[in-house]
């Protein structure tokens, strides 16, 4: 039989943009995926949805693996042919252990590759502001273990700076051995909790108080110690943790629109500092069949307006008129509307150029414009299968023909609504966006109208637009915040005016 292979891939520190390329192709091509306890689940979600995954990390009141059982975990599956995707937080070969299950692929002459990751150790203090060197501040650094069988490492490397992982338990001996070796009191050190996460916690000190600190604010692992004067440019440098640079850290924010749509919004809030739950409400699927599409391209010489609704609607129209052999000379007679400017940057990088982009996205004014714009004669309707009438029936009133050309539909998707119950009854939740009425009703059926009411004190509401916030009044989440444009970046920062 022939033999798999095995992948040593850092997964990075805990931030899961952190994961490098090459990792993330090996994780989602991987047979099967073998991780620990710190790598999220974020990163698992880009697994094969046939790939096994297995857990070898440490959990609460069970027995962990020892480092034997790992290895034969990674050799056994590999032996049998499988390719085999050993996920390690932050760097495979820094305390992780993966020379060890290198060795052991070796042994077996199983074939392996090292994928390195960014290590916490330099990840975790460049999220809290501190860099491990300096010109004038530091020409060095060095990571120790804060643990080995002897306890903390009594010989210290001379570096300027010095990183311990694993260290928080043996903080006092580490002091000790730190002020032994002659350093002084005062200099500076930090701790920092699940850096590079939105969880992230920094406490800094110096060598006489840090223990304290970090005591009184009950800091516990993952966690890992900076000393050295570089602690002190955090003071200039916190930019990741800080709500003057990113006024949503701290915050918590629900994302209800479907996942293929979502990720400009997650971006933009996540940029901003928030710690962004994706509780998608509605799925993007195909249609059951294309019939509508079919006869619109067969006549699509006697449209003289076609409107594109969203940027699903662009992609999927697309995928429909490519499959059929046509490009964007197929719409070359009709005047061509988008409905807000990112369905315009759609057609655009197709290379088509919008002849009318509404100042608003609702479906009256929409009508109106175009009607001033002098539409008259066919028109095609390019949106999902589900969508409001409006449009279509104002065109229809000024005497067009308005035909439907759907080609997508959107389904029920549970997928975060378990989650996001629970944070709710936890008062976790600060804000909860909806970008059209359809989330605003798909996300009442998800959570449930009784825990929406006795939470609803608790977290804010920001809408798109004024049916969205309307909707979402008729509905007990009367929006505390309306984006002022159409788009998610207005969206983000209404809701960041509205927390400054
Ligand atoms: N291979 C890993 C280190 C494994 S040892 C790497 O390169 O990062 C595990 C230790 O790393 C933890 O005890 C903690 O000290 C540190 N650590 C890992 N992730 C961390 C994070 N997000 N923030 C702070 N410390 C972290």
């Amino acid at each position: 039989m022939k033999i798999g292979k095995v992948y040593l891939v850092g997964a990075g520190p805990g931030d899961p943009g952190l994961l490098t390329c090459r990792g993330r192709d090996i994780l989602q091509n991987a047979d099967v995926v073998v991780y620990d306890r710190l790598i999220g689940a974020e990163l698992l979600a880009l697994c094969r949805g046939d790939a096994e995954q297995i857990y070898v990390g440490k959990a609460a009141g069970r027995h962990s693996m020892t480092q034997d059982e790992i290895n034969e975990v990674l050799s056994d599956h590999a032996l049998r042919g499988s390719s085999v995707c050993r996920l390690k937080g932050g760097d495979p070969f820094v305390f992780g252990r993966g020379g060890e299950e290198a060795l052991h692929c070796l042994k077996y002459q199983i074939p392996f590759e090292i994928v390195p990751g960014v290590t916490s150790a330099v990840a975790a203090p460049a999220y809290a502001g501190i860099p491990v060197t300096h010109r004038e501040v530091a020409t060095s650094f060095a990571v120790v273990t804060g643990h080995t069988k002897e306890g903390a490492p009594a010989n210290l490397p001379k570096a300027d700076t010095l990183i311990f992982l694993m260290g928080i338990k043996a903080l006092p001996q580490i002091v000790e051995n730190l002020l032994k070796d002659g350093r002084a009191e005062t200099t500076p050190a930090a701790v920092i909790r699940w850096g590079t996460t939105t969880e992230q916690q920094v406490v800094t000190g110096n060598l006489s108080n840090i223990e304290e600190r970090i005591k009184a604010a009950k800091l516990t692992t993952p966690a890992l110690i900076v000393v050295g004067d570089v602690v002190n440019l955090r003071k200039q440098l916190q930019w990741f943790d800080d709500s003057a640079q990113r006024a949503l850290w701290g915050k918590t924010v629900v994302v209800t629109r479907a996942r293929e749509q979502a990720s400009s919004l997650v971006f933009q809030l996540s940029d901003l500092g928030a710690k962004v739950i994706q509780c998608p409400t509605i799925r993007i699927v195909p249609l059951e069949n294309y019939d509508r599409i079919q006869n619109a391209i067969d006549n699509i010489a006697s449209y003289n307006w076609i409107i594109f609704t969203s940027t699903n609607g662009v992609d999927a129209f697309w995928e429909q008129i490519s499959e059929r052999g046509y490009d964007a000379r197929l719409l070359a007679n009709a005047k061509i509307v988008a409905i807000g400017p990112a369905t315009e940057a759609a057609l655009a990088k197709r290379g088509l150029k919008a002849d009318l982009i509404p100042a608003t996205s609702i479906s009256e004014s929409v009508a109106d414009e175009m009607i001033q714009k002098g539409a008259a004669g066919k028109v095609l309707l390019v949106r999902a299968l589900q969508g409001r009438e409006v449009l279509q029936e104002k065109l229809s009133e000024a005497g067009m023909q308005v035909d439907l050309a759907p080609c997508y539909q959107t389904i029920a998707d549970n997928s975060g609504a378990e989650e996001v119950r629970e944070l709710l009854q936890e008062g976790k939740i600060d804000w909860v966006t909806f970008t059209s009425s359809s989330t605003v009703k798909n996300f009442v059926d998800a959570i449930g109208e009784d825990i929406i009411k006795a939470t609803r004190e608790s977290f804010r509401v920001a809408c798109i637009g004024p049916i969205t916030a309307k909707t979402a009044d008729e509905n007990n989440l009367s929006a505390d915040v309306i984006a002022a444009g159409s788009g998610t970046a207005e969206l983000a920062e209404a809701i960041c005016d509205a927390v400054k």
